[in-house]
């Protein structure tokens, strides 16, 4: 097996840093003297979605717990565990609503305080750390203001913009900025690691804009396919008013059954687990007062479920409008000969015929439609109103 770094496509500098790291922190455990800043105890990954965040913290967080030296040589039992989410010094936070709450802050800030059990480092994994409340972010301050000896904390964010984390807490924190990593950098990788037929992992990878993940459910799922397909067949559609809403409506529905797909099963199986511990249908003495407990539960259990639907419906859309904006940059690029790839190679011919019929504004108007209708549901605007609205600009440029 090659080593923890391997899946992080075309980050040769980053890595370099994390190796750097991660052996000066395999010194520390040794009990050697490191320079100061030679390893630090609070990061930030960032860079464009699916350019690999989590893949990056998660290999850093193998190779802290590496047994050769912190080489993370993905063969030993510390790099196995961590990759594979069961170590007992790993954690990671992945929040499945809209944010990341105090209370579960808090809790994990406390186990992080503990001593590493495997003799190395506590390493904690912040998903999405740009959903943490602003009381969440309070209480992860303190602890990396103050960061036991041998605690580590790894966040993943879009951007180092403050919306997305608070200035005070990126002040502490080294930064690893990812690049989005070119289309044949991502093809290569789904050919040699999943064994994905060299020309559909290029066409994936063009029509995936770098997103390695989205690039490898295109290679493989059926149905993944299919909703792209309806997606960039949008522009051809729209020929009136009617249209539009049609459209608009479409496009919703898919995203909504998509999301009700990808959740469905999780939430069966929690339901069903939770109601096995619960020992529902229970009699006897302090049933009664059990039941009321367990209502409650229950229906903590369904406000997380419906915030993490609502997160999987906008994650689907936002999935689909990024495709519609690839195909309009692509009759900008044909419209100015720009000396770039295109994304959709495989409707070019639709590109290229738009380009033919629209003026350079009209095309940037279309594409910028796009966009603001991907800010305006990142603002919460209804997204049924904020996608009408950019059908009706994209039918009349
Ligand atoms: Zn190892």
């Amino acid at each position: 097996m090659t080593d923890v770094f391997a899946d992080l496509v075309g980050q040769d500098e980053p890595v370099e840093t994390l190796r750097r790291a991660a052996e000066a922190a395999a010194r520390v455990v040794a009990g050697e003297q490191v320079a100061a800043g030679a390893m630090t105890h609070a990061w930030i990954f960032t860079g464009p979605p699916g350019s690999g965040r989590s893949v990056a913290a998660r290999a850093f967080a193998a190779a802290l717990e590496c047994e050769r030296g912190g080489v993370g040589c993905g063969e030993c039992h510390g790099c196995h565990t961590a990759v594979g989410g069961t170590h007992a010094d790993v954690r990671f936070v992945v929040p499945e609503g809209l944010s990341i709450g105090v209370n579960e802050m808090r809790a994990l800030v406390l186990r992080a305080a503990s001593a590493p059990s495997g003799g190395r480092w506590q390493v904690v994994v912040i998903e999405d750390a740009d959903r943490l409340t602003e009381q969440a972010g309070n209480a992860l301050l303190k602890a990396i203001e103050e960061p036991p000896p041998r605690t580590v904390f790894l966040l993943c964010a879009p951007s180092t913009h403050p919306d997305d984390i608070s200035v005070t807490i990126r002040s502490r924190c080294r930064v690893i900025t990812l690049r989005q990593p070119p289309a044949p950098a991502v093809a290569e990788v789904l050919a040699r690691r999943d064994g994905i037929a060299p020309d559909v992992a290029s066409w994936a990878a063009a029509a995936a804009q770098g997103h390695v993940g989205r690039a490898k459910r295109l290679a493989n799922d059926h149905e993944a396919r299919g909703r792209r397909d309806a997606v960039l067949a949008v522009p051809r559609r729209l020929t009136g008013v009617g249209a539009c809403f049609e459209a608009a409506s479409a496009l919703i529905k898919s995203a909504e059954a998509e999301a009700a797909e990808a959740v469905a099963e999780s939430d069966a199986a929690e339901r069903a687990a939770l109601e096995q511990a619960l020992g529902a249908g229970g009699t006897g003495r302090g049933a009664a007062g059990a039941m009321r407990g367990a209502a409650g539960q229950l229906k903590d259990l369904e406000k997380r479920q419906r915030s993490r639907a609502t997160r999987s419906k906008r994650d689907a859309l936002d999935r689909a409008l990024v495709d519609l904006a690839g195909f309009y940059r692509d009759v900008l690029v044909t419209t100015l000969k720009a000396p770039v790839p295109i994304v959709h190679t495989d409707v070019a011919q639709q590109s290229g015929a738009a380009a033919g019929k629209w003026t350079a504004e009209s095309t940037l108007r279309r594409l910028e439609a796009v966009l603001a209708c991907r800010d305006a549901i990142d603002q919460n605007v209804k997204p049924d109103i904020a996608v009408e609205a950019m059908m009706l600009t994209l039918w009349r440029g």
